[in-house]
Parts: C-alpha cells; structure tokens; sequence
C-alpha cells in the first residue's frame, strides 16, 4: 500500500520541514495559501491515450504475473509490478522487490519505499500517484541479494515495454542496477549519478537508491540535487520556490 502523505497540521509540517533540514535547504518561500494539489504541476494526457497505455499495461501485468523465465519465480511470494500513473511524465526505476514489496505486490514500499515517497512528495511537492515507479526485476531475488545478470536479460523486455507504454519525459535510474540497465554500462553509481544520459532518446537522471540513502543520509544531498535537475528539465518549479513573490 502506498504510505499515506502527511495531511495538513503541525505534525506534517514539523515532518516536511525537517525533511528539507536534512537536505539542506534552508530557507522556505509558500504562501498561506499553498497546497500541494492545487501546485502540482501535472498536465493530463488525453483521456483516450490513458485509456489506451492503461489497458496495455494491465495486459502487461497479468502477462508478468504468469511468467516463470526465470529462477526467481520459484522464491517470489507474487510478481511486482508497478505502481503509478500510465501518463506519468517521471518515471523512477529501482533494482528489484524486497521483502515488503513481495508481500504486497507494489513496489517501493518498505522503509526504502517510504524515503522515496518523501523525496517525491515532500522534496518534488509531487504526488506519489502521479509518478510511475517501477524495478529492473518483477520478482524478488532471495534474501535481497543483488540481482544476476542473467535474470536482468529474461526480464529486460517486461521494463522495456513499461517504458514504451508510459512513455514518461524523463527516467530516474535508482542506484547502479537501474542506472547500468537503462545506460548500457559497467561504470558505477558514484560516478555515473547526477550526469543525464539517455535511453532511447528518452533523458536520464542516475541518482542513488533510497536504500543506499537509509544507509549513508549524508548522501541525501547529492540526491536532492539530482531530482532539482529534474524538476528543471521539466519545467516544474520546486516546491521550496512555489508560492515565492517575484
Ligand atoms: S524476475 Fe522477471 S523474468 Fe524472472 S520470473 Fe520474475 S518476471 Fe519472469
């Protein structure tokens, strides 16, 4: 289940503000009269072509959830598939389900999950919903270790076709595996996050994996940084800057 966003009151202003504390930001420019859903910038697609990339992916999804290709369906409680919009113009692409996102059947659910939803909605000021997120690997790989090679080549086509639905503006690469699957590369996450590079002409933006942030929160700041660019690329002002007079 996607972690509920924090509603109006002190308690989830105390939260967003000490989030923004930790990546740095340190002034803060909103109106009195700001909202979150009334500033997210995010323009529909047609209702036809919603429609359209919508079944498709349901389609997509029950194929997924039948497959047997790999090794990994023999330990997976269920397939994982996606969570998000169809129209979504940002699409952020982790690694492979752990033990929560197994269970559930969503991914970026756990306590991984729940950092990247702060990003997205208290960092962005975007909602969860309007984003698409989705993993390298549909199923999880025993004990969260990382995935091999060859279960990527069997699954590859399943996030191609994610992609080519969604058809998002950007792509987030969270951590290595999704960085060096969308880039066709060996080089690693340090030296590859915060340099857009491109997948099929479509811009990408490596940045590190919540889990990796959990573990090293220092690096939060690099992160934030890598989604300002973005935000920029997409012609969305951060939220730290909406509601600023000019
Ligand atoms: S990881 Fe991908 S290829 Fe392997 S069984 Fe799951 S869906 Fe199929």
């Amino acid at each position: 289940m996607t972690p509920a966003r924090p509603g109006p009151g002190s308690d989830a202003l105390r939260e967003t503000l000490a989030y923004y504390r930790d990546l740095g930001v340190a002034e803060l420019y909103l109106s009195s009269s700001f909202t979150f859903e009334e500033n997210a910038p995010y323009p529909a697609a047609s209702p036809t072509a919603r429609l359209a990339s919508a079944s498709d992916l349901q389609s997509l999804a029950k194929e997924v959830s039948d497959c047997v290709t790999c090794r990994l369906c023999k330990t997976r409680k269920q397939t994982v598939f996606a969570d998000g919009s169809p129209d979504a113009r940002i699409m952020f692409i982790g690694e492979a389900p752990g033990a929560d996102e197994d269970a559930q059947g969503l991914p970026f659910v756990g306590r991984a999950g729940q950092l990247l939803t702060r990003m997205i909605e208290d960092g962005m000021g975007l909602p969860r919903s309007s984003v698409y997120i989705a993993n390298v690997l549909k199923c999880r790989p025993p004990d969260n270790r990382n995935p091999e090679p060859d279960e990527i080549a069997s699954c590859r086509g399943y996030l191609e076709r994610q992609i080519d639905l969604v058809k998002p503006e950007v792509l987030v690469a969270l951590g290595k595996f999704a960085a060096q699957f969308l880039l066709e590369t060996e080089e690693g996450i340090m030296r590859l996050r915060g340099k857009w590079g491109s997948y099929r002409g479509i811009p990408v933006m490596p940045t590190f994996h919540p889990s990796f942030l959990l573990r090293q929160p220092a690096q939060k700041k690099e992160a934030w940084e890598d989604l300002l660019a973005v935000l920029a690329r997409l012609g969305i002002e951060p939220p730290a800057r909406r509601g600023k007079a000019t």
